[in-house]
């Protein structure tokens, strides 16, 4: 590893010409490639015969960007088998050689960065520099926790006294398998594959369906990379099958999920349970929810509070986990701020991602695109709606315009349950007090924010805010890879943070040898 301490590599400045057209080329060059199949691969070998499915842009339904063969049962028990055969080797292998294989994957990750933005941006209809940034995570990740996994190592204790020796080390658990949503399809499904890689266990890779081809192009980087067959495996196919075989496998050891709560709460019930020929008990990581809210104070500066809500509730159309959905503003400013809310709203531009200038895209594909859109007609009859995005000219595509709900109850379904959508319902507050209770006031705690100038209420803010990630006087979304480690708590999820110092802990079994000399 050549690096010295971890640092973010920088997203792309599409304000440079030369950086617009590397990705207008790369779009070009992705697009002549559209229709290809990709296989699942296992043991080193590509799966050809399965059936397949098409994998389509949810900015032009009707355009099939490429297949994707679908792995049933009998090909998730053969990952199995090639994971646990890799296993047997991969886990004595040293860190530094682990680490050394990240970086070269962050290098080509680097070198093939347009690619991968462009197939992003097709595949799940994410905007230009969304896209970008998913590609910058996903590089840091692998940087990130090669670097804390060569840390854990040179910090491994050993206790040595006159007749004994005492080590304490860490080892991989077995065969992990990473479930990954498709709402930042490069980053957190490289998150947490190498995490698992890196601490020594055998990966098998089951991507969400919508965001298959972007994992596709994650194994061929694996392959470049030169990690041996069977340690890495990518399962295409589907979860309520595949995904459900794998977490029910008495020789998975691991299960890393990132996804809905509902999935979630499934997966940590059945791994729960010890099945005929199980040796241990299931580890799970589970990445969840949130129903994330900003506090707008009495003082806070408008200018950087309108913008910071905007892109955080709209931005990739509100679908990331960390994204605003309840905005609850002080009582003697709300009506002012509201105003000037719907303009900024209003200046966003929809459409096609491949085009730059368009600030949101699509949502994912039709069954979100149904259930948001009803959920904002059921919402409409309930409560005051202040903004709809038209995109009644946008003929195609899953495209929903922002849309903001004032007055909305604190209780309300829309301000209780996540939408996963570009809608934002606002809440009024009478003052502070009032407003943190109204934020601590759901099941979730991921993220959360606080504009204003009292320092007094950010200091209250920061001891009482009850969520994983709290921002003052900035957007809520975009979290860096080490700068803002990254997890929520009560519903939104167990485990410590993505990102951050004690997440490789989860993956690995420590160990104490004690020696008689
Ligand atoms: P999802 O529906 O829960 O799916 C996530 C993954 O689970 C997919 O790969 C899915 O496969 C698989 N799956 C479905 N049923 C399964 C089963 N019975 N057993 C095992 N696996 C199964 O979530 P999503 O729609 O992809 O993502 C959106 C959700 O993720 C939101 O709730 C969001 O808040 C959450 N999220 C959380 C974080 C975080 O860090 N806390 C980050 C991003 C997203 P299929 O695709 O085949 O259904």
């Amino acid at each position: 590893l050549t690096s010295g301490p971890f640092q973010n590599v920088p997203d792309r400045d599409f304000t440079i010409g030369s950086e617009r057209e590397k990705l207008s080329t790369a779009l070009a060059q992705v697009r002549s490639q559209f229709g290809q199949t990709f296989w699942p691969v296992v043991g080193g070998q590509a799966r050809t015969g399965v059936p397949t499915a098409p994998s389509t842009d949810p900015a032009a339904p009707g355009t099939i960007l490429a297949l994707v063969g679908h792995a049933g049962v009998d090909l998730a028990e053969a990952a199995v088998q090639a994971a646990e055969a890799a296993f047997k080797s991969w886990y004595k292998t040293s860190a530094a050689g682990r680490a050394a294989l990240l970086e070269r994957v962050a290098e080509l990750m680097a070198a093939q960065r347009s690619t991968l933005t462009a197939w992003i941006v097709y595949e799940t209809g994410k905007a230009w520099r969304e896209a970008d940034a998913d590609v910058s995570e996903a590089i840091d990740f692998c940087r990130y926790y090669g670097e804390q996994m060569l840390r854990l190592e040179a910090t491994a204790q050993r206790r040595d006294l006159p007749g004994e020796t005492n080590a304490y080390y860490y080892r991989g658990r077995g065969v992990a398998v990473v479930i990954a949503p498709w709402n930042f399809p490069l980053a957190i499904l490289t998150g947490m594959t190498a995490a698992a890689l890196v601490t020594g266990n055998a990966v098998i890779m089951k991507p969400a369906e919508q965001s298959s081809i972007i994992a596709a192009q994650l194994m061929r980087l694996f392959e470049q990379a030169g990690f041996p067959a069977g340690v890495v495996n990518y399962l295409p196919g589907k979860g309520s099958t595949i995904g459900a075989y794998l977490v029910q496998h008495p020789r998975v050891h691991l299960i890393a999920f990132t996804g809905s709560l509902e999935v979630g709460q499934r997966i940590l019930t059945e791994a729960s349970i010890v099945r005929p020929g199980q040796r241990h008990l299931k580890r799970v990581i589970a990445e969840l929810g949130g129903k994330n809210a900003i506090i707008i104070d009495s003082d806070a500066d408008l200018d950087q509070a309108v913008l910071g809500v905007v892109q955080s509730a709209f931005g990739y159309s509100g679908q990331k986990c960390s994204a605003c959905s309840r905005l609850i503003v002080i009582e003697s400013i709300h009506d002012a701020f509201i105003e000037r809310l719907v303009e900024a709203t209003r200046s966003l531009r929809i459409g096609h991602p491949k085009e730059p200038g368009n600030y949101t895209g699509p949502v994912i594909g039709r069954d979100a695109y149904e259930r948001i859109n009803a959920t904002i007609e059921a919402a409409a009859r309930q409560h005051r709606l202040v903004y709809r995005g038209d995109v009644s000219e946008l003929q195609d595509g899953y495209f929903i315009g922002p849309t903001i709900f004032a007055d909305v109850e604190p209780e309300a379904a829309l301000a209780q349950e996540e939408i996963f959508g570009p809608v934002l319902a606002v809440i009024k507050a009478r003052n502070f007090d009032r407003a943190l209770e109204i934020a601590n006031g759901t099941n979730f705690a991921l993220t959360g924010g606080l504009f204003s100038r009292s320092p007094r209420h950010i200091v209250e803010a920061q001891q009482r805010f009850e969520c994983g990630n709290l921002y003052i006087n900035r957007k809520i979304t975009a979290a860096l890879v080490d700068r803002q480690p990254f997890g929520g708590f009560r519903l939104s999820g167990i485990g410590s943070k993505a990102g951050g110092p004690d997440y490789l802990l989860q993956f690995l079994e420590p160990v104490t040898v004690s020696e008689n000399i």
